[in-house]
């Protein structure tokens, strides 16, 4: 049977940009199964991550950004599902529970200044400006540099700088950064990145090869004498980091 709510998700993506009522509806009843989803991957990975909640300014992040704008329009309708997708040119957009705990495992304060590494789509990015004073965020690939930079300052996030180039070298003119958040897997910690958070800041960053086994989560901290520990969490599966020739 096509009901009349089968018929408004249907063309719900239509719908959102006229801003119809019950369409966000729809959108807004998504987005909160998808932080109840988030929530309980929490409680189930805490063993390894250490966190069996997520901070409130987190939540509250992944609770307001609209992930379906940042999703191909055909797309529109998954971007709420707990799972990665294609944003195109080989690319993707990370699982909302891994998007929700690089952010945690940074502890973002209001007045933080963060550097991203893999812009992507630009969602990590809004993620992280809802929580802090400043994003800076790199993207090798023009295409989706570009893309994300006009959707991020449509939707009015004033707080973030984009880049074109290879993150691997970080953005030494705008550093000391608070913390740092790779979205694309090294086979290991760039030294740069290294050098560019600031002492007591904090990276999240997947470590590792490509193929089977995936990488590891490492968190690294910076100490104010500027030594780092690093720490695993979870095995995630990433994009490689391309480096520029
Ligand atoms: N954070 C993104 C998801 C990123 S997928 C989001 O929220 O949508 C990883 C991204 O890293 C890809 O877009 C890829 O092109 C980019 N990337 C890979 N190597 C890179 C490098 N050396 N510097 C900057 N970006 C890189």
């Amino acid at each position: 049977m096509f009901t009349r709510r089968r018929c408004l998700e249907a063309s719900c993506v239509a719908l959102l940009t006229s801003g119809v009522a019950e369409a966000q509806d729809v959108i807004a009843e998504r987005r909160e199964r998808m932080a109840r989803e988030i929530e309980r991957d929490a409680r189930a990975t805490a063993e390894y991550t250490g966190r069996s909640t997520l901070a409130a300014n987190v939540m509250a992040a992944m609770r307001k950004v609209p992930r379906h704008q940042f999703v191909p329009a055909d797309l529109a309708l998954m971007a709420y599902d707990n799972r990665p997708l294609p944003i195109g040119e080989g690319q993707t957009i990370s699982q909302p529970f891994i998007v929700a705990l690089m952010t945690d495992l940074v502890a973002p304060k209001k007045s933080d200044v963060v550097l991203e590494v893999g812009t992507g789509s630009g969602y990590q990015a809004a993620v992280l400006a809802e929580c802090v004073a400043r994003v800076y965020t790199i993207e090798i690939v023009r295409k989706l540099g570009e893309r994300a930079a006009a959707l991020l300052k449509q939707l009015g996030y004033s707080n973030v700088e984009t880049r074109i180039g290879d993150g691997y070298a970080g953005w030494p003119d705008a550093a000391p950064f608070d913390a740092i958040v790779v979205t694309a897997a090294p086979d290991h910690v760039p030294q740069p990145l290294i050098d560019q958070l600031r002492a007591g800041g904090r990276m999240v960053i997947p470590v590792g090869e490509q193929g089977f086994s995936g990488q590891d989560l490492l968190v690294v901290e910076k100490s104010s004498d500027g030594q780092t520990v690093q720490r695993s969490t979870l095995p995630v599966r990433f994009v490689p980091l391309r480096r520029e020739r």
